[in-house]
């Protein structure tokens, strides 16, 4: 069983609030960020619109009141990134508004009664999902079950499967795992993985994320691991950004399971079949747009002899599937909404995402719109189509 994370709650001051208040004082009220916000555009309310989240964080940081609806405001946004892609002087507008999440919790406003739910779940059952503790493994490819050594099989690599493929889309972790196997890579999973401790640093909840982290590093630290392969994009943005805010550099590189597939096609170790049909892509924010991993995955696809059906906002400009930041959460209608316009425009009935999270929401998507839509993760992509 998972040991209860002990927190100690104390105040935050990551945060820059001078530095902060000098970004958002340079805000010209162009709205040239506002139609392309996908909770703006998703309910036509400006309330839920960068410039007047800025404004917001302005009064916040001023240490005036603000109203219940524009703390909700704050927590609707995605931190998608798209606002800061269009904004003419360059304001890290979704940065702001996480950090303002921090500011939040300081001042005793955040985060949100559903967003505790998660968090108390993640320290009692080590992950974001309100999975079974006891069926994290489950997902482990049958033919493996019996061999699999885990931290007794000592590796400097280590494939961490994260809490979406390990409960939700399993078929993305056993995926990940077999082609690496396939491939002769060596690594290493661990028996009690606990949450990489996203979902609380995204609401702000920075002690509790500090704590999670700190646990999560000191494993990693005594197992001497050198490099962890994700196939989740936002395990991919915590270990590679969130934790060394936090702690400084890591010991360790992290590296989405996209770029690993391919360096192994390039190294001539991974063979694909040619699918030859047309597939949609979508890009996800925290691969894409917050850490500019556009290529791999085409790469992957154009390997497999794939056309791809590029959404009309793709790459910089992707459309947001609604689900990250605790949003999905807290407003699953608003999430559907939301990643709508990805199924819409998918002319293909094949979608392929590097994100668990994404196919997790934009499968619940298809399903309410009773569209017959096959939503996969890379990874799978590969498996299905890998020669022997
Ligand atoms: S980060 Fe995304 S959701 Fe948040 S304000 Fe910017 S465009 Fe809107
Ligand atoms: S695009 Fe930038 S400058 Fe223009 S309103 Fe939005 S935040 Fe302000």
């Amino acid at each position: 069983m998972l040991k209860r994370l002990k927190v100690i709650v104390e105040k935050e001051n990551i945060i820059n609030k001078k530095q902060m208040l000098e970004d958002i004082s340079t805000c010209t009220e162009c709205e040239a960020c506002i139609d392309v916000c996908c909770t703006y555009y998703s309910t036509e309310n400006r309330l839920y619109s960068p410039l007047v989240r800025l404004q917001i964080i302005n009064e916040l940081l001023n240490e005036k009141e603000i109203t219940q609806d524009e703390i909700q405001s704050i927590y609707y946004c995605t931190e998608c990134g798209r606002c800061e892609v269009v904004c003419p002087e360059e304001i890290k507008i979704s940065t702001i508004i996480a950090d303002s999440k921090i500011e939040l919790v300081n001042k005793g406003l955040g985060p949100l009664a559903k967003h505790n739910v998660i968090i108390n779940g993640i320290l009692e059952k080590g992950n974001s999902v309100n999975g079974d503790p006891e069926k994290r493994l489950d997902w482990i490819p049958e033919e493996f079950r019996d061999s699999e050594k885990f931290e007794d099989h000592p590796s400097d690599t280590l494939l961490y499967v994260g809490c979406l493929p390990s409960f939700l889309v399993k078929e993305s972790a056993s995926a990940s795992y077999k082609l690496l196997k396939k491939a002769g890579v060596d690594f290493m999973i661990l028996k009690d993985e606990f949450c990489c401790g996203i979902y609380p640093f995204n609401c702000g909840k920075i002690d509790i994320a500090k704590r999670i982290f700190e646990e999560n590093i000191n494993k990693f630290k005594k197992l001497g691991i050198k490099r962890i392969i994700v196939p989740c994009a936002g395990c991919y943005r915590c270990f590679s950004t969130y934790y060394p805010r936090l702690f400084g550099e890591t010991d360790f590189k992290v590296f989405h399971i996209a770029q690993i597939i391919r360096d192994l096609i390039k190294e001539g170790k991974i063979k694909l079949k040619k699918v030859g049909h047309t597939f949609t892509f979508h890009d996800s924010c925290r691969l894409g747009r917050k850490a500019g991993l556009y290529g791999e995955p085409r790469e992957i696809l154009s390997e497999c002899g794939i056309i791809i059906d590029e959404l009309s906002q793709n790459r910089e400009n992707a459309y947001c599937c609604g689900a990250g930041s605790g949003v999905r959460s807290i407003d699953k209608e608003l999430s559907r909404k939301i990643g709508t316009e990805i199924i819409k425009e998918s002319k293909s009935e094949n979608i392929i995402s590097s994100c668990p999270f994404c196919i997790f929401n934009l499968r619940y998507i298809a399903h309410k719109m009773n569209l017959d839509k096959k939503i996969q993760h890379i990874s799978n992509l590969v498996i299905n189509n890998i020669i022997d």
